[in-house]
C-alpha cells in the first residue's frame, strides 16, 4: 500500500494513527541521486500519538534496499538501510526548546506536511558516507594488489632512483 504524500501531523497525533506503507523509488529523488540505485520501495511504518504532555509526536522505521559502490573493490555492494526515528512536530523553529530530547523537531509550519520529505530525511541520515562488500564477499584484495603494482612502477620512475643508477 502506498503511503500518503501529504498528510496532517496534528490530527494524525489526536487520533493515535499508524500508518504502514511504501513509497516508490522515483518518489525519493535525494536519495536517489546519493546512490547508484534504490533497489525496491522504501517500507515504514510510523505511529502518531500524542505523548505524556500532549505534545503531538511520531514515531516510527523506515527501511530500503540501495546499490552503492564499494570503496575497497569498486564495484557495486547493495546495502539495506534501516532509519529509527522519533519526532515531534512543532509550528515555527521558536519552539525548538520546546521539543523533548528524545525528539528530534519536525517543523510543519502549515496545516499539512509532506511524509515523503521526513522519510526520505530519515534513511538519507542512516545512509553511511562509504560502503564496504562484507569481509569474503569482496574482491578488495585484488584492487590493493593493483595499487602496490602500480606503487612499484611509481618507483622505478622516480628521479632519485634514476639519479641513483647515474652515480652507479
Ligand atoms: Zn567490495
Amino acid at each position: 500500500m502506498a503511503l500518503p504524500t501529504q498528510i496532517d501531523p496534528r490530527k494524525l497525533a489526536l487520533q493515535g494513527n499508524l500508518l504502514e506503507g511504501e513509497i516508490k523509488a522515483v518518489d525519493l529523488p535525494r536519495l536517489e541521486s546519493s546512490v547508484s540505485a534504490i533497489c525496491g520501495p522504501l517500507k515504514a511504518s510510523i505511529q502518531f500519538e500524542l505523548d505524556e504532555s500532549r505534545a503531538k509526536v511520531a514515531h516510527g522505521t523506515a527501511m530500503v534496499t540501495v546499490e552503492t559502490v564499494c570503496q575497497r573493490c569498486l564495484d557495486p555492494v547493495k546495502v539495506d538501510l534501516r532509519a529509527e526515528f522519533a519526532v515531534q512536530v512543532i509550528w515555527s523553529e521558536d519552539h525548538i526548546n520546546r521539543v523533548a530530547a528524545n525528539y528530534e523537531p519536525w517543523l510543519v509550519v502549515d496545516k499539512m506536511a509532506n511524509l515523503n520529505e521526513l522519510l526520505e530525511d530519515e534513511i538519507l541520515l542512516a545512509l553511511p558516507l562509504v560502503n564496504y562488500h562484507p569481509v569474503g564477499e569482496c574482491t578488495g584484495e585484488t584492487f590493493l594488489e593493483e595499487v602496490e603494482a602500480i606503487g612499484d612502477e611509481v618507483v622505478l620512475d622516480n628521479p632519485f632512483n634514476v639519479l641513483l643508477q647515474l652515480k652507479k
